[in-house]
């Protein structure tokens, strides 16, 4: 689905990926964890599309097309989505509003029907249900005033209802206390499927007792230097990162 060849790509002329491959299967869940400043937020960016990255070497595979060749909505429209470590607000815009344009939008460039409002309407409810969430935070601005907890269960959301192939988690735990994490990581495994995959970058080895990833990867200095199951999430708790330090090969 995903192939990550060799990948190298700057900010500002500053080298911030150095060979980074990754091959992401159908159904899959990856785990990428490694140090501040490793280069995770900046990897999800570049692959949902967000421009101020240079790719200087390496390509991008996505279902068989060269995905670096696509704008951000067309690989949204792909099947690609992000959640932000940040998520935005946008106020004054209404959250259901949002989401159902955001989701025409990419239908339409699919060549598929737009659904109208009750159409939309029955799919929102029946991911609500899924989600076991309440309909509270649909009437509202996009995150207007939402908790961190709130915002991260509404990306979640957003994930349910667009249906991507790949969704790309940045840190969606970061920030969150024990049962918003786990309100979101019941949302996460609600949402795994025989044909999506799931990229889950996180810093710490917690969420990954809620989600269990099939394989994890350790990207530190811009390059996976180290990949494994769940045990290697274990080990970095007990060990940290210093432990795979010493294992960055030199710049190739
Ligand atoms: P991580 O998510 O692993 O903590 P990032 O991908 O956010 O790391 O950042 C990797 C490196 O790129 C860091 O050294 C960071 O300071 C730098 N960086 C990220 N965004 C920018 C930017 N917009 N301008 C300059 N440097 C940046
Ligand atoms: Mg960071
Ligand atoms: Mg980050």
């Amino acid at each position: 689905m995903l192939k990550i060849d060799n990948l190298h790509a700057s900010i500002n002329e500053r080298a911030i990926l150095k060979g980074l491959s990754l091959d992401v299967k159908p159904g899959e869940v990856h785990a990428i964890m490694g140090p501040n400043g490793a280069g995770k937020s900046t990897l999800g960016n570049l692959l949902s599309g967000r421009d101020g990255y240079e790719v200087t070497d390496g390509t991008v595979t996505f279902d068989g097309q060269d995905l670096l060749a696509l704008e951000p909505e067309e690989r949204a429209a792909a099947g690609v989505f992000l959640a932000f470590q940040y998520p935005v607000e946008i106020a004054g815009v209404n959250n259901t509003y949002f989401l159902r344009s955001a989701l025409n939008a990419q239908r339409k460039a699919r060549g598929e029907a737009e659904l109208d409002s009750m159409q939309f309407l029955k799919l929102v409810r029946e991911k609500l249900s899924v989600l076991h969430l309440d309909d509270r935070l649909l009437h509202r601005g996009v995150n207007e005033g939402f908790s961190g907890g709130e915002k991260k269960r509404n990306e979640i959301f957003q994930l349910a209802v667009l249906e991507p192939k790949l969704a790309i988690l940045d840190e969606t735990d970061s920030g969150l206390d024990i049962d918003a994490l786990k309100h979101v990581a019941d949302g996460v495994n609600a949402l795994r499927s025989p044909d999506r995959a799931f990229i889950v970058i996180t810093h710490y080895q917690r969420l990954l007792d809620y989600i269990k990833p099939d394989v994890v990867h350790v990207l530190a200095d811009g390059r996976i230097v180290q990949s494994g199951g769940p045990e290697l999430a274990l080990q970095l708790e007990e060990k940290g990162y210093e432990w795979v330090k010493d294992r960055v090969a030199p710049e190739g």
